[in-house]
C-alpha cells in the first residue's frame, strides 16, 4: 500500500477531492476540517463522523503533531521558548514573544539547516529533515493550545532555511492564510531567508504578499563568506538585485537582517561600506546583537558599538533599528535549545 497521506498538509480543496474519489460525500471535508482545526489529534474524536469514514481515514492518513518536550519561559519578558518533539522524534525549536500588538511566533521549517552559517546553532547541529506543511503548522497549534491565546504573526526564522524547503514551505503559507485553518493573513507573516537567490524570483512570482526578510550579516561579499558559506554561490550583488526585483514584482519592501559580531562585521566602515551598498534599495535594517552560541567564539558587538554603526545608517538615509532581544535568559535565538538538550541527552 501507499505510505499515509498527511491530512494536514492538504488544502481544503485537496482533502475534498481525496474524500470524493473514495466515494465520501463532499459535505464530510468540512466535517473533517472542523476537526482539525479544533486540534484533535486521533480520527476517533471525530464523533459525527460515520464509522466508514473514520476507518478509512485511520487506516490512509495521519495527523501531525508537534508535542510539547521542553518550554521554558523568560522571566524577563514571558517569550516562551518550546521544544517539540514530532512523529518520528525528531526535535524542533519554536519561540512566542508577546508584544502590544499581540501574540507571534516564530517557527521552525526544517530540522537542522544545511547552510552552515558559523554563528548559528542550527547551522552547527547539521541537517536532519525537511518538515513538511503540517508539521510547521502543528507548531503555532500546539502554542495556541498551551498558551491559550490566538497568535496573529508568524516569522519563519526557527531553524532552517525555508527556500531550501520551498514546496512545504509554500503549501503552508497556503493552508495558514486560509480561512479553513488559522486565517493568518500572508501581511502577518514573515519568511525569513539566507540568501537563495533562485528561489527569491521563485516566490516573487507567486505574489503572496508576505514579508520577506533577508540575512545580510555583512557589507560586502569577503565578510560574507567567511560567516554564511551560502554567499559564495550567490555573491551580494546578485542578492541585492534580487531583493529589488522582489520588491519590484510584489510591492513589497524587504528587510534585511545583520547580526552585530564584535570585531567581525560591526565597524564603522563596516557601517559605511553597508550604506553605500544599500542606497536605493528602499529597505529597512534590523540590527541585532548576535546571539552567542557555544563553540563559535563570537561576542555581541558592545552598545556604544551598536550605536554608532546604527547612527552611520541613519546619516546616510537608510533606516535601521536595533532589535531588541527577547528571551535572552532562555536561549531564545533558535537551535541553542534543542542543541543543549539533545546534547545533554547523548551524554
Ligand atoms: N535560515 C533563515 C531563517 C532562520 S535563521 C535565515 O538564515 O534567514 C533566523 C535568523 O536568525 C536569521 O537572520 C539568522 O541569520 C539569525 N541568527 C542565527 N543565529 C543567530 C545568532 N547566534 N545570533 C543572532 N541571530 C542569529
Ligand atoms: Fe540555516 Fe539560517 Fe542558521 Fe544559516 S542562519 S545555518 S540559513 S538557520
Amino acid at each position: 500500500m501507499s505510505s499515509l497521506v498527511d491530512i494536514k498538509s492538504l488544502t481544503a480543496d485537496e482533502l475534498k477531492t481525496f474524500l470524493t474519489e473514495n466515494n465520501f460525500k463532499p459535505f464530510r471535508a468540512k466535517q473533517v476540517e472542523d476537526w482539525l482545526k479544533k486540534g484533535v489529534l486521533t480520527f476517533d474524536e471525530m464523533k459525527n463522523l460515520p464509522s466508514d469514514l473514520k476507518e478509512f481515514l485511520e487506516t490512509r492518513c495521519y495527523i501531525s503533531v508537534a508535542n510539547i518536550e521542553k518550554k521554558l519561559v523568560s522571566r524577563y519578558d514571558k517569550t516562551v521558548k518550546y521544544l517539540f518533539a514530532l512523529r518520528d522524534g525528531e526535535y524542533v525549536e519554536s519561540v512566542v514573544m508577546s508584544y502590544k500588538h499581540g501574540y507571534s511566533i516564530c517557527v521552525s521549517t526544517q530540522v537542522g539547516c544545511k547552510m552552515g552559517c558559523t554563528f548559528c546553532a542550527t547551522g552547527k547541529s547539521g541537517f536532519s529533515r525537511n518538515l513538511t506543511a503540517s508539521e510547521i503548522l502543528a507548531q503555532i497549534e500546539s502554542a495556541q493550545r498551551d498558551l491559550n491565546v490566538r497568535i496573529s504573526n508568524v516569522v519563519l526564522m526557527g531553524m532552517g532555511e525555508p527556500l531550501d524547503n520551498f514546496d512545504n514551505v509554500v503549501r503552508f503559507l497556503r493552508i495558514v492564510s486560509s480561512e479553513q485553518s488559522l486565517n493568518i493573513g500572508a501581511r502577518h507573516i514573515t519568511l525569513s531567508t539566507c540568501g537563495i537567490v533562485p528561489k527569491i524570483y521563485e516566490l516573487a512570482k507567486l505574489n503572496l504578499q508576505i514579508n520577506l526578510a533577508v540575512s545580510l550579516h555583512a557589507p560586502n561579499d569577503e565578510i560574507r563568506e567567511k560567516t554564511m558559506p551560502v554567499a559564495k554561490a550567490y555573491p551580494m550583488d546578485t542578492l541585492l538585485k534580487a531583493c529589488r526585483d522582489y520588491f519590484e514584482a510584489t510591492g513589497r519592501r524587504v528587510t534585511f537582517e545583520y547580526a552585530l559580531i564584535s570585531g567581525v562585521n560591526d565597524s564603522d566602515a563596516d557601517a559605511r561600506e553597508l550604506s553605500q551598498r544599500l542606497k536605493g534599495q528602499g529597505c529597512h535594517v534590523n540590527l541585532i546583537p548576535v546571539n552567542s552560541v557555544e563553540g563559535t567564539g563570537y561576542q555581541k558587538s558592545d552598545i556604544k558599538r551598536q550605536q554608532s554603526f546604527v547612527n552611520i545608517l541613519a546619516e546616510n538615509n537608510i533606516a535601521a533599528t536595533v532589535r531588541r532581544t527577547l528571551g535572552s535568559d532562555i536561549n531564545a535565538s533558535c537551535g541553542q535549545l534543542k542543541r543543549n538538550f539533545v546534547n545533554k541527552e547523548d551524554k
